[in-house]
């Protein structure tokens, strides 16, 4: 679904990513984690080309991400995205924001749009709140909103950066359990998060970044139990 070779970013003078590895099967979850400023954040936001790369290859669903916009565009709509920040639109009630994008990108009539994000929302278990505002909703509701908003886009991958973080704790679990719920239905994900009850749950593979770079990549199980290298030990050293 995904693969990434030999992948480098630059801001300016500063090598942000350095030969990025990376290879995602359809169905695959991966758990991305790493310290603050590793390069989390800009590896997925290369994926659907939020940031632009100079050196390698992205190929996502078989199309190789290049500079075009007709190529960009293409991927786009095959990865949903969800922030720390949920990003709703405040302007617009739930439901809407949910049937912008349909309507606009798919091509597909109100009611259609209507109808599908209806359902997700019913599926994140948010379908009471359809008329409200996001200010008028607690945060683990605002993201389970940007989670079925990204959902009816009828993505093949979903990327998570940090969606848990901005959270006050007791709504930690809320947005966990609709994540666990899309994994089980077979989604394809790659999640930022240091979550690490969540990692060892889900993930079939955790992939651990420091500095830019992928320092080591395991299941779950090796992963904690033993992982391989210093900054590694360092890290889960820190998180648990
Ligand atoms: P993480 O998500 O792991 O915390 P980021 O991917 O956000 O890390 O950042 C990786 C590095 O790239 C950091 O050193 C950060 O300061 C730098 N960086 C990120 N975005 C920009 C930007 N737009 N301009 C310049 N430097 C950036
Ligand atoms: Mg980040």
């Amino acid at each position: 679904m995904i693969t990434m070779s030999g992948v480098g970013k630059w801001f300016g003078a500063f090598q942000a990513l350095h030969n990025i590895d990376m290879t995602v099967g359809k169905g695959e979850k991966i758990v991305l984690c790493g310290p603050s400023g590793s390069g989390k954040s800009t590896l997925i936001r290369c994926i659907n080309h939020l940031e632009s790369y100079q050196q390698g290859e992205i190929h996502v669903g078989g199309i190789l991400l290049g500079h075009a916009s007709k190529t960009i565009d293409a991927v786009r709509r095959e990865v949903g995205m969800v922030f720390q920040q949920f990003n709703l639109f405040p302007h617009l009630s739930v439901l809407q924001n949910c049937m912008l994008a349909p309507m606009r990108s798919l091509g597909l009539s109100k009611a259609e749009a209507e109808e599908c994000a209806r359902l997700l929302l019913d599926r994140v278990k948010i379908s009471e709140q359809a008329e409200k505002y996001p200010a008028q909703l607690s945060g683990g509701q605002q993201q389970r909103v940007a989670i079925a908003r990204a959902l009816c886009m009828r993505p093949k991958v979903m990327l998570f950066d940090e969606p848990t973080s901005a959270l006050d704790p007791e709504m930690v679990k809320e947005v966990l359990d609709t994540m666990i719920a899309l994994a089980e239905e077979g989604m394809t994900m790659i999640c930022v998060t240091h979550e690490m009850g969540f990692a060892r749950q889900v993930a079939d593979r955790v992939v651990f970044m420091a500095s830019g770079a992928i320092v080591e990549e395991a299941p779950p199980a090796e992963f904690f139990s033993n992982p391989r290298h210093e900054r590694t030990r360092k890290f889960l050293g820190e998180i648990l």
